[in-house]
């Protein structure tokens, strides 16, 4: 009998777990290798109703879903970061894992401002702002920043966006939602300083305004995140969700991803 092949997925995200889910219904174990939290980038959305049959959910209560299928299909996580990757071999922080088929679902990452990041009161992701803020300055006039916005509202924090463009980018519904609940906009603001001041934060705008802040969300856009990849035979790897399509980053894309991912792996196992 030909031995078992070891199928590895890196990322924990709706991509990643969408495959590991679809390949257990094929009766095939898989393992996930997460460096943070499970579920990825959604545990930031404040409320995600573009999912066709899903009732509206936060991305917290989605995360929490995701643990539990996580529990209730047996799915093996390790904790670690793939650093890279080579033929049938990850490198992780903690040690060194073979695989078989490989499936690269690790996300994006943040755009970085590396002179604002003073303190973590500067955050690219609302889940790791400071707990106990009562003000934030969220810098981007995308998506990120407008759901960072009605997030924070929502909680009792009051935000206020700035952009350096005329017009935001983000969706008109999420605009209209921020306007609705008076959140000021600064536009053709860009922010041009970040001071620490007795435990809070400075920001200075472009035009030498000094206003305080307890701390400052940076959403000015995201890039593909992979790990180093030194791999010849790349018909056992395949890449998903946002790391695969940057600028189509979206939850059922990256879910769609994940289960034709396990289904190209059933394939090229020769059927289930
Ligand atoms: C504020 C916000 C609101 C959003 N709202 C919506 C919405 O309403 N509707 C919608 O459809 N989409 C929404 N999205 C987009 C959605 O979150 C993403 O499209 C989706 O999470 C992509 O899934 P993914 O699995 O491809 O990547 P990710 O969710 O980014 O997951 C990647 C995972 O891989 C892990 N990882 C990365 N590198 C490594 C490594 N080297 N080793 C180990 N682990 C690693 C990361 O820690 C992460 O857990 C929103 C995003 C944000 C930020």
């Amino acid at each position: 009998m030909e031995p078992k092949k070891r199928i590895c997925i890196v990322g924990a995200g709706p991509a990643g777990l969408s495959c590991a889910l679809m390949l257990k219904r094929y009766g095939i174990s898989a393992t996930i290798f997460e460096k943070e939290e499970i579920g990825g980038l959604i545990r930031n959305a404040w409320r995600v109703e573009n999912i066709p049959l899903m009732p509206v959910r936060s991305g917290e209560e989605i995360a929490a879903e995701l643990q539990k299928l996580i529990e209730i299909n047996g799915l093996e996580i390790i904790r670690d970061e793939i650093l890279s990757i080579e033929d049938g071999k990850l490198s992780g922080a903690k040690d060194e894992y073979p695989y078989d088929f490989l499936v690269i679902a690790t996300g994006t990452r943040p755009k970085r401002i590396s002179e604002f990041e003073i303190s973590d009161r500067v955050s690219y992701e609302y889940v790791k702002l400071p707990k106990n803020i009562s003000s934030l300055a969220i810098y981007g006039g995308g998506d990120i920043a407008f759901d960072g916005a009605l997030k924070a509202f929502e909680s009792g924090v009051k935000p206020e966006i700035f952009i350096r463009s005329e017009h935001p980018r983000a969706l008109p519904k999420l605009i209209e939602e921020t306007r609705n609940r008076k959140i000021p906009l600064h536009l053709k603001t860009p922010i041009r300083e970040v001071r620490n001041h007795e435990g809070r934060l400075i920001i200075v705008t472009s035009e030498g305004e000094e206003r305080e802040f307890d701390a400052l969300l940076i959403a000015i856009g995201r890039v593909e995140n992979l790990p180093r990849i030194n791999v010849v035979d790349l018909s056992r790897v395949l890449i998903i969700g946002d790391a695969a399509h940057v600028n189509y980053r979206q939850m059922s894309i990256a879910i769609g991803d994940g289960i034709k991912a396990a289904m190209r792996i059933i394939e090229l196992l020769g059927g289930a």
